[in-house]
């Protein structure tokens, strides 16, 4: 059963909007999508909003790692 790519698009904006900063375990938690998509949907969001990737405490886990989040 596939989902349609915009659904997955627009969550990961929503996760991105609330979040200050959220690492790829958590955005594959709370989409429930594989990190590949995870990661090819990212950089389609990247060609209109700007996002950063940068070691950062996650939102989500509170750990330091990589974190993606909106400039
Ligand atoms: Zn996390």
């Amino acid at each position: 059963m596939a989902t349609g790519d915009g659904d997955d698009y627009s969550s990961i904006v929503a996760i991105l909007a609330s979040h200050t900063a959220l690492c790829m375990r958590c955005f594959v938690k709370m989409t429930e999508l594989s990190p590949d998509d995870v990661e090819r949907l990212l950089r389609k969001i990247g060609e209109m909003f700007r996002i950063e990737s940068t070691t950062a405490i996650c939102d989500g886990c509170l750990a330091e790692r990589t974190a993606y989040r909106l400039v």
